[in-house]
């Protein structure tokens, strides 16, 4: 797979998931809350600024509330409650 001499990017992406691992998932820490595609404020926290949804080591959501939150941003996007690019 990854040859010895490609070790210097190998590095550079190994370093930079150490830093993010210490994540909980929003909607576990939060037993109240559920996911809503009406809430798009707490939704507009798991889009990047193209407004394209994130992948899971960036939003650090457990893998039932990243098909939940990802389903509700094109549920949201349908309504017009969320933007498909920025503005
Ligand atoms: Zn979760």
């Amino acid at each position: 797979m990854f040859s010895r001499s490609n070790n210097r990017s190998n590095s550079k992406t190994q370093g930079a998931r150490i830093k993010e691992l210490p994540k909980a998932c929003h909607y576990c820490v939060n037993n109240k809350v559920v996911v809503d595609y009406k809430d798009s404020a707490t939704l507009r926290k798991f889009v990047s600024s193209y407004m394209k949804i994130a992948p899971r080591r960036r939003s650090g959501l457990c893998a039932k509330h990243q098909r939940q939150v990802a389903g509700a941003i094109k549920r949201a996007r349908q309504a017009s409650l969320m933007p498909f690019i920025p503005k």
